[in-house]
């Protein structure tokens, strides 16, 4: 039997479109195999967001070089955020490499029809649901629009059926996925919101819980805030990139806010939404970013207090606004120091969140077992790790916790309530 290996870097949307590629495959009775050697098709999903990301895609296409040369009968394909509209300039650099096709488009050389939304078989128990695609947004830094192309939102009837046939093949909580999902449904005949696709899926009997990556702080609505605050399946988490806490560089970087509307807007999602989760985005290094500017966004995460902050150096990233108009100014070491400033503050601050959790009982969706344990998250999206003899992989578990880190929780099985 034909086998087909699929290689995967990037964010949450490549990792649910590579899964949907192999269900593809394995629709046209390839199997799956963990190593390129073993395989007839093997597929790189790649990213570029960062210049690191870019760099490993690269390097996994030169170590693949030696392999297409002793089999040239394997089908050599790249897909993901590297595939832009200069496909010639890509065979030109990767001669190897025999098809490249778009992120989120599926292997034309196999199937000359529209295959349809090909759905995982055995969907994980927490599994992914691309909603939409594209950015409208241009982001001074961001190389995703040019790749990914404008927004493109998918019909509410379709999305509810594919999550309907998802929880009928296992899964129990959905994440929806987009790079801006609050601007979801403008470009669709009668642009229907986020807040009404969350309404319909909540009334799906089987499915446990809902989420929604990544939020936009210009376009979220106060309809979407209350939604989340009045849907039972809707998890209180919510991921909102702040990116910078100086307004100079917010406009620098073209986010379309400012610190005081993003500061209204994390007030009114803690005042609405009883015991949300909160997670940002920050960029550090960015050009011109003085000192006085990197503590304007030191102090705002002071503030704030994340639950989870995602801290990244910025890189310049070419063909983007940034890379052509500003210098790459901060040095690399400042970048690091910046960075691990940032990375020190908020240990503390998720080790002060997380011990208040200790001796509490709380809801976990088991995802998996790692190093002898199951582990599964809560609906506030933290890590929780515990000891239970039976399989209770896709199981809602109350566990009681017993020790807590910046991290991850640790804890004991209550009792089974699904
Ligand atoms: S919102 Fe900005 S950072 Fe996010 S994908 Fe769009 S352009 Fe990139």
């Amino acid at each position: 039997m034909p086998q087909y290996h699929i290689w995967t870097i990037g964010c949450q949307m490549n990792k649910a479109e590579s899964e949907r590629l192999g269900s593809f495959f394995e629709q046209l009775g390839y199997q799956p195999t963990a190593t390129a050697e073993d395989a007839d098709i093997i597929v790189l999903n790649s990213c570029v967001v960062r210049q690191n990301a870019e760099n490993r895609v690269v390097n996994k296409l030169h170590t693949l070089k030696p392999l297409k040369k002793s089999r040239p009968d394997i089908t050599l394909a790249v897909t993901g955020c590297l595939v832009n509209s200069s496909v010639v300039r890509l065979q030109r650099s990767f001669p190897h490499v025999d098809h490249f096709f778009k992120a989120g488009d599926y292997p034309q050389w196999l199937r000359k029809t529209e295959p349809g939304q090909i759905l995982p078989q055995h969907p994980a128990p927490n599994t992914f649901v691309p909603i939409m695609q594209g950015c409208n947004n241009f982001c001074s830094y961001c190389i995703v629009p040019y790749r990914r192309g404008r927004e493109r939102s998918r019909p509410i009837e379709e999305i509810v059926g594919e999550v309907k046939e998802l929880v009928h093949r296992g899964a129990k909580e959905v994440t929806l996925l987009g790079q801006n999902v609050d601007s979801y449904g403008h470009d669709l005949p009668d642009k229907p919101e986020l807040a009404d696709l969350l309404k319909e899926l909540n009334a799906i009997d089987g499915l446990a819980r809902l989420r929604f990556l990544t939020n936009h702080p210009k376009d979220m609505s106060t309809g979407l805030v209350e939604a989340v605050a009045r849907l039972d399946k809707v998890c209180e988490q919510i991921t909102l990139p702040v990116q910078a806490g100086s307004n100079d560089i917010l406009q620098a970087m073209r986010r379309g806010y400012t610190v005081e509307q993003y500061r209204r807007l994390v007030n009114e999602m803690r005042s609405k939404i009883p015991g949300v989760a909160l997670s940002t985005d920050v960029i550090v290094g960015f050009p011109s970013e003085s000192e006085q500017q990197f503590q304007q966004t030191f102090n705002l995460l002071s503030e704030l207090r994340f639950d989870t902050v995602h801290v990244a150096a910025y890189s310049p990233r070419p063909g983007t606004i940034a890379a052509r108009e500003f210098e790459d100014s901060v040095p690399l070491a400042e970048k690091r120091r910046r960075l691990n400033e940032i990375e020190q503050l908020q240990k503390t601050i998720a080790t002060e969140i997380n011990a208040r959790l200790l001796g509490t009982t709380v809801e976990v969706l088991v995802e998996g077992r790692k190093k002898g344990k199951w582990q599964g998250r809560t609906r506030t999206d933290k890590l929780v790790f515990f000891s239970n003899s039976s399989d209770c992989l896709g199981q809602l578990m109350k566990i009681r916790i017993e020790k807590t880190s910046p991290w991850s929780l640790q804890g004991r099985a209550e009792n089974n309530t699904n």
